[in-house]
């Protein structure tokens, strides 16, 4: 770690991919006593019986430095025999099971079936990955991102990985999310009065981020805190970097833009961070009450990500 000049606690709410890369970053510059992320579980389903949590890994494989870098995704040095014999055998292969990422998703499962939450079995995992900052699933309830189509409504798996975003969009349901209570841990974080910073990381705003600040009173609890709402946008130019959300934003009539990112997110957001090729949008955003900060946000190295969150972290220190 580095040294840290900051007496930051910072709560970080994160999908996948795109969320993972800022909170290394912040894991970077800040001590596990300073730094929680908060992570999408509307992804999670169920797979020849395994319960898969792709945007809980994403973050263990991510910050205990386990990830793949050349596909994005999943564990290094990965291998596939196992989905290789699957495919002989003529079982699904469309949903890609690494020979390291099974053991993930079978002690997970073994966890869950001898009765722990799925939050217990997180914390078992991140202890066995060495893994010191705590990574917190947003609920240990059941919340399933439903993808309404043209031509039907697919669980988001199917519609990310099976039909690779293909299917046009016409809205998007988050089943059972009334009836989440969050976890526990979560809304502690959230309501400690010492908190600095609350950082939504530049995730899907639809399938990553609104789960998490969809579930019943998170909102409110996020527009009370003492600490201000922070969101990097997930849009750089007219395109995302990568994923569907600028695909979705066009499919749900919505500009493509960071400055609606903006917009969406409404009166939530204290602070925006929007990336230095979109500098001509700040003036908007400023004039419409949000404090701006304009950076480079493209994080292609650890160093971006390390320089972007310290970025964020100085910037939340002008909002107090
Ligand atoms: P997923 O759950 O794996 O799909 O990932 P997330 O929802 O966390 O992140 C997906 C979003 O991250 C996409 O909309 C991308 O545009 C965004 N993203 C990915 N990399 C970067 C980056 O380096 N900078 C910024 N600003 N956004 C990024
Ligand atoms: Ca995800």
């Amino acid at each position: 770690m580095l040294s840290n000049p900051y007496k930051h606690k910072v709560l970080n709410f994160s999908g996948g991919v795109g969320g993972s890369k800022l909170a290394l970053g912040l894991s970077k510059v800040l001590s596990p006593s300073q730094l929680s992320v908060v992570v999408n579980t509307a992804d999670d389903f169920e797979h020849f019986g395994l319960h898969i949590s792709p945007d809980l890994d994403t973050l263990m494989y991510t910050l205990g430095e386990l990830n793949n870098k050349e596909l994005g995704w999943g564990l290094n040095c990965e291998t596939w025999n196992m989905l290789d014999s699957l495919g002989q055998l003529g079982g699904e292969t469309w949903f890609q099971l690494g020979d390291r990422d099974m053991a993930t998703h079978l002690l997970r499962t073994q966890y869950l079936r001898e009765g722990l939450m799925l939050s217990e079995a997180t914390t078992r995992l991140c202890k066995s990955l060495g893994i010191t900052h705590e990574i917190l699933p947003m609920t240990d309830y059941r919340v399933r991102t439903k993808v309404q189509t043209k031509t039907g409504i697919l669980d988001f798996q199917e519609y990310f990985v099976r039909h690779k975003c293909k299917p046009e969009i016409t809205g998007i349901h988050l089943d059972g999310i009334e009836h989440a209570v969050p976890q526990e841990h979560f809304a502690k974080r959230l309501m400690d009065p010492d908190l600095s910073a609350l950082i939504i990381a530049p995730s899907n705003p639809f399938v990553s981020v609104d789960p998490i600040i969809k579930m019943p009173g998170i909102r409110s609890l996020m527009m009370d805190s003492n600490a201000p709402v922070i969101a990097v946008s997930p849009i750089i130019g007219e395109d995302a970097i990568k994923g569907p959300a600028a695909k979705m934003m066009r499919e749900l009539n919505i500009a493509v833009s960071c400055g609606a990112v903006a917009h969406y997110y409404g009166e939530l957001l204290d602070g925006f961070v929007i990336d230095e090729q979109d500098a001509q949008s700040a003036k908007q955003l400023q004039n419409s009450g949000l404090k701006v900060l304009v950076v480079p946000t493209l994080m292609h190295t650890i160093d971006d990500r390390i320089r972007l969150a310290e970025e964020i972290l100085n910037f939340s220190l002008t909002m107090k």
